[in-house]
């Protein structure tokens, strides 16, 4: 069963997808996503100081990439995937 629903202007209602996760090996750090996303769900951050086996290519101080920090905020529209150009958003449907 699934669960979460939304409401258009003329009262029909749809099944919001929400952020799942972030695929950090393929993001630019282009912001992109961060700036269309009105529900402060993102947030950019120094690769450097995640704590995560990487390539010894971001090693450096400087390279950023965005991260989730707030994930239950999401309202579940996808601007955000639309405005990537790597696709690096996944979503899921809530469930029951
Ligand atoms: S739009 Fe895509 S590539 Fe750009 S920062 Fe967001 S996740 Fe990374
Ligand atoms: S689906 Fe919408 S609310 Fe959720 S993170 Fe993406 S832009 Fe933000």
């Amino acid at each position: 069963m699934e669960l979460g629903y939304g409401y258009r202007k003329n009262g029909d209602t749809y099944t919001p997808e929400y952020i799942a996760g972030l695929n950090i090996e393929d993001c630019l750090g282009c912001g992109r996503c961060y700036k269309v996303c009105g529900e402060g769900v993102f947030e950019l951050v120094d690769r450097a100081d995640l704590d995560v086996d990487d390539d010894d290519d971001y090693e450096d101080e400087g390279t950023m990439v965005m991260t989730i920090a707030n994930s239950d905020l999401c309202i579940g529209c996808q601007a955000c995937s639309r405005v990537c150009a790597k696709k690096c958003q996944s979503f899921e449907k809530l469930a029951a």
